[in-house]
């Protein structure tokens, strides 16, 4: 990554349509709105409140994060552009300054008209998306036809086990995930729906986070094998799912990494497109992260069209992550590359398409 620079020569140097900033006096916050790309669509992402070294640290995350968006919904075809939003607190938040804050943000929201849409992301809940929402009406989320739906978590998990299944399909010759070994990192709202479900598949887990409590207390329900969060690299695996912070596959690791497979819902699991190839050589099948946790991505945009659509329907939608990411890795076999560079072509196509230059 990047060093932080100052926010106007990371804005200035940037190559989405341009940034909303502002100073939350009251609580000492800034609001980043990063606006990516809108060929297909209204750009939309996520609102992930955090407290960051510096505000350019937040500026920078909200940037890369909004271009990851640009790629998510191109490649899942969903017709929304990238965009992403920061809340850069100067420390944890409750109660009523919370809610101040969020219907402040919401307010800067609504100001756009509708340029920007947003949902739940780190560091957010749904009960946030209510307050946010209380504001403006660019929240996405909906009724499911069977209660309120603003928790991305389980759908991502479902996309994330559909990856899963398609690596190991090309990796095992076998999609069958029973007693393969999965070690999961971060068991939060993705990691732990998604150790549920491999659990229900048969797989063998391991699991790891940085609150070891959280680790095993889940483990103790599954009957899965705790991992030390320091551990995590270098232990024997057939699949690693980073599912908590990004840029865990970098110089450092790939050289211990002891997995087959590396298909997670953590964003920008690269340090940089390099890890990609220096996987790649090492045999090791890497899911390209926008492809394998868009699963969020799909239901909310489907939820965006049609708020009463059926959870079950949601889920129906988000197996179409293994067709996407079977065809992915297919043209980088055929080509001996890395997955990430198909997925890369398949968002140019996309986008070319779209803008009638394809
Ligand atoms: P979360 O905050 O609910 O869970 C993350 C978990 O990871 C926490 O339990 C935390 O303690 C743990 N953790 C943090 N750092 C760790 C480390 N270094 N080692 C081990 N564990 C660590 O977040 P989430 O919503 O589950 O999202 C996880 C990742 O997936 C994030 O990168 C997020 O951007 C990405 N993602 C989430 C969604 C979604 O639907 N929630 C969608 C797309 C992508």
């Amino acid at each position: 990554m990047r060093e932080a620079r100052s926010l106007e020569e990371l804005i200035a140097g940037w190559d989405g349509l341009g940034v909303v900033a502002r100073f939350d006096r009251e609580s000492g916050a800034w609001f980043f709105i990063a606006l990516h790309d809108d060929t297909l669509g209204r750009p939309t992402g996520g609102t992930r409140m955090r407290v960051y070294p510096s505000p350019a640290a937040g500026l920078l995350d909200a940037m890369r994060l909004a271009a990851g968006m640009t790629d998510k919904w191109a490649v899942a075809g969903v017709p929304f552009g990238g965009g992403k939003a920061v809340l850069a607190v100067p420390g944890p938040l409750a109660g009523e300054a919370r809610r101040g804050l969020l219907h402040r943000y919401g307010q800067l929201v609504d100001s756009l008209q509708g340029a920007f849409a947003t949902g739940e992301d780190l560091g957010t809940s749904p009960e946030d998306m209510t307050e946010i929402a209380a504001r403006t009406r660019w929240v996405l989320g909906g009724h499911g036809g069977d209660g309120l739906l603003a928790d991305p978590g389980p759908f991502t998990a479902h996309g994330v086990l559909c990856a899963m299944r398609a690596a190991a399909a090309r990796a095992f010759g076998s999609d069958d995930l029973a007693g393969r070994r999965v070690l999961i990192q971060g068991v939060g709202d993705v990691g732990a729906p998604l150790a549920r479900d491999l659990a229900a598949a048969g797989a063998e887990l391991l699991l790891a986070d940085r609150d070891a409590g959280r680790a095993s207390v889940l483990a103790a329900e599954l009957g899965a094998r705790e991992v030390a969060a320091d551990e995590v690299y270098a232990t024997p695996c057939d699949v690693f799912a980073p599912c908590a912070v990004g840029a865990v596959v970098n110089p450092d690791t790939v050289p211990r990494l002891a997995c087959r497979v590396v298909a997670g819902s953590a964003n920008n699991q690269l340090a940089g497109d390099a890890d990609a190839d220096a996987l790649h050589r090492r045999g090791i099948l890497y899911a390209p992260d926008y492809v394998a946790n868009a699963g969020g991505a799909i239901a909310f945009g489907r939820l965006a069209e049609e708020p009463a659509t059926a959870r079950d329907d949601l889920m129906q939608r988000v197996d179409r992550i293994r067709g996407i990411l079977d065809e992915i890795l297919a043209e980088a076999a055929e080509r001996d590359e890395s997955p990430l560079h198909a997925a890369r072509r398949r968002v140019e196509r996309r986008l070319q398409a779209a803008r009638g230059d394809g």
